[in-house]
């Protein structure tokens, strides 16, 4: 089966697509806060030493790209000074931040891991 944004971006299992990545609620003081393994087909989430390391180039990577196309976006398209364009950049990188950090490990992980309709049906 394919790659599942929804998945994903709900931060889902990639191999069942049914438990939960990050321990619920969020703690704003621990946000990376993740279960060991998945509460319903059982993979782990921490399968070797530094596994998120290429997690944190994914982050960097999107949320650069992100942020760069906004600011174009307003600059060229939209024809705002960059000055303003800045401000609202920031803003947006601020209340994106959380998104980008979480999703980064979740797209990871997704990217790393199959989907398996066993595990899915199982239980
Ligand atoms: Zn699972």
């Amino acid at each position: 089966m394919k790659f599942s944004f929804r998945a994903m971006w709900n931060y889902k299992c990639p191999r069942c697509r049914k438990g939960d990545l990050y321990k619920k609620p969020l703690v704003i003081s621990n946000p990376l806060d993740m279960n060991k393994r998945c509460e319903h087909c059982d993979l782990d989430f921490y399968p070797q030493p530094g596994y998120y390391y290429g997690a944190m180039f994914l982050s960097y990577i999107t949320s650069s790209w992100f942020l760069l196309l906004i600011c174009l976006g307003l600059v060229f398209g939209l024809g705002w000074s960059v000055n303003a364009a800045m401000v609202l950049t920031i803003f947006v990188a601020l209340i994106s931040f959380l998104r980008f950090l979480r999703g980064s490990r979740s797209l990871w992980l997704h990217i790393t891991t199959k989907y398996d309709e066993r595990y899915a049906k199982e239980h």
